[in-house]
């Protein structure tokens, strides 16, 4: 990168490519890895002013790391965010950003469809210490501001959601948010900054697990938080100082993730986009949910606030549990799996996997139908993919 290089001159296919990377004496093309725990010193006295925190620099990798701090320049720019803070795993991007910017006694209101260990962090770990969380449905915005009392401090949202792709209007959660001084956190995980910039509707926190579309290839556990510069600071003292901080290794690769991103987004989009259509027209489909179809009670609003509607579809076929699990065990090629955001396409029961352990009547409050299965769809051919399920759904309609 060179020294003029300027993030708002360029767009993201090319700022995911170029941008973050500062090239060191030896002229390296390829992003390096410092695998390094810690760094030296001239003297004594640069060390002081290094410590001191009088002169930027690098003093040990739980602080700041070179090729985490490329990945962290290369997200914040294509989140159009000021600074992004790398995190250990998704959930402790989203943990750190909890400890950061709540105290004992506040409230969160978040919607009811997120993912399960978030809402466990919530509940379990965040109320042990007096932070209590407010479900509410995602599409409805009156029970967002009705859920909001003067102890919110935090809006928390994943859209499109996981399995059942509903979708939330950012802008008005936004000012929602502005109306109760409420900060809005968006976990971005299912749309990436290729087809989703939350900031630029409003949103004061993006949130990822770059385990997932990040990586996209299923090879690393990480996180990040993005955002204004007066908030990631105080999430970069949670890091710095309780340690979920992310590997340079990992950063690597997430770095280099990063380069595809648009393009695998936009392949995956078209993937799912071809499959959800199939489905749908399915004998033995009872519905499909998918914000890219005109069905989807969200189409409209989805089309607007996102540049691709993403890979993960949920389709309900016909015979409930056993007719899902009949569908499942009958792919070859999918991977039976509860992970999304890979090359490979992933196919789970969430009734009896990543929503097993709700009750019957949350489960249907959440819309988990016995015979919903979820499709986080690859870049496997099309067709492949279509003739793994039309086995099982084929045997099913007859
Ligand atoms: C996977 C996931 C997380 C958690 O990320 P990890 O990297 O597994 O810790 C958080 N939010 C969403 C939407 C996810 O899919």
């Amino acid at each position: 990168m060179h020294d003029d290089f300027e993030v708002a001159n360029y767009s993201l296919e090319t700022l995911a490519i170029r941008a973050g990377h500062e090239r060191t004496f030896e002229q390296e093309h390829a992003e390096p890895i410092f695998p390094t725990s810690s760094f030296v010193y001239e003297s004594a006295a640069e060390a002081a002013r290094k410590f001191g925190g009088k002169e930027p620099g690098n003093v040990y990798s739980r602080f700041t790391n070179p090729t985490v701090h490329t990945f962290e320049r290369r997200l914040a720019a294509l989140e159009g965010g000021e600074r992004c803070v790398a995190t250990s795993s998704g959930m402790a991007a989203i943990l750190s950003t909890a400890l950061a910017l709540l105290s004992q006694g506040d409230e969160i209101v978040a919607s009811r469809s997120l993912f399960g260990s978030t809402v466990s962090l919530f509940d379990k770990y965040l109320g042990k210490f007096g932070i209590v969380t407010r479900y509410v449905e995602l599409s409805d915005l009156d029970a967002w501001e009705q859920a909001i009392t003067p102890a919110t401090r935090l809006l928390f949202a994943e859209t499109p959601s996981n399995p059942l792709s509903e979708v939330a209007d950012i802008a008005a959660l936004s000012a929602l948010a502005k109306k109760s001084g409420a900060l809005l956190a968006i976990d971005n995980c299912f749309l990436t900054p290729a087809l989703q910039r939350p900031l630029e509707l409003g949103a004061d926190l993006v949130i990822h697990s770059a385990t997932k579309y990040l990586d996209g290839q299923g090879r690393a556990i990480g996180g990040a938080v993005v955002g204004r510069s007066t908030l990631l600071e105080e999430v970069f003292g949670v890091v710095r100082t309780c340690g979920p901080c992310l590997s340079p290794f990992n950063a690597w690769i997430f770095t280099k993730g990063l380069e595809t991103l648009s393009l695998r987004m936009k392949a995956h989009s078209e993937n799912a986009q071809a499959l959800a259509e199939w489905l749908a027209a399915h004998p033995a489909v009872v519905k499909v949910h998918y914000s890219g179809l005109p069905s989807h009670p969200q189409h409209a609003l989805a089309k607007a606030q996102q540049r691709g509607f993403g890979a993960v579809l949920g389709v309900e076929v016909t015979g409930g549990q056993e007719g899902a699990w009949q569908v499942i065990d009958a792919t070859r090629l999918l991977s039976i799996t509860g992970n999304l955001g890979d090359v490979k396409t992933t196919i789970t029961h969430p009734a009896t996997t990543t929503h097993g352990r709700l009750s019957d009547a949350q489960r249907e409050a959440a819309g988990i139908a016995p015979g919903l299965i979820r499709i986080a769809v690859g870049l496997e051919s099309q067709e492949d993919i279509r003739a793994d399920l039309a086995r099982g759904l084929d045997a099913l309609a007859t």
